[in-house]
C-alpha cells in the first residue's frame, strides 16, 4: 500500500499533494512497465531478457520538476544493479525531474526557502 503525502511550505503556505509508494496493481513488472514510455519499455524488456520471475521493485517518489515548478511523485523501478534504474519524467510535462532524497533539504519551488514539511495524509492501494 501506498501513501498520500502533503507536502506544504511552512514560509508561503504552497501545498502539493503526492501519491508516494506503490499499489496493488505495481506488483507486477507487466504493469509498471507500462508507466514508462514506449522507448523506455523496450529496455525494460531487454534488461529482463527471457527471465521468468525477475527480481524489481517499484515505487513512486517524490521528485522536483523544475519545468512545472512543482513537486511531483514519479515512477521509479530498480531491476537488481547499478544500471537499471528507470526513473519516469514528470506526469504532466514529460520532461526529467529531479529525484527528492530529503524534503528538508529541497527549496520550495514557489518561495525558495528551505521549509518545507511533509505529512502523511492517507493511504492508496
Ligand atoms: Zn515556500
Ligand atoms: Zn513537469
Amino acid at each position: 500500500m501506498g501513501v498520500t503525502v502533503k507536502i506544504s511550505c511552512t514560509c508561503c503556505k504552497a501545498q502539493w499533494q503526492c501519491q508516494i509508494g506503490c499499489g496493488i496493481t505495481h506488483g507486477e513488472l507487466k504493469q509498471v512497465t507500462a508507466l514508462f514510455s514506449e522507448d523506455v519499455q523496450k529496455e525494460i524488456k531487454n534488461c529482463i531478457g527471457e527471465a521468468m520471475f525477475p527480481w524489481f521493485d517499484f515505487h513512486y517518489q517524490l521528485s522536483y520538476c523544475k519545468q512545472c515548478n512543482s513537486i511531483e511523485s514519479i515512477p521509479y523501478l530498480d531491476l537488481g544493479d547499478s544500471h537499471t534504474k528507470f526513473i519516469g519524467k514528470c506526469a504532466k510535462c514529460g520532461q526529467e525531474t529531479e529525484l527528492i532524497e530529503n524534503i528538508e533539504n529541497l527549496p520550495c519551488p514557489v518561495c525558495h526557502e528551505k521549509s518545507l514539511i511533509a505529512e502523511e495524509t492517507g493511504s492508496w492501494d
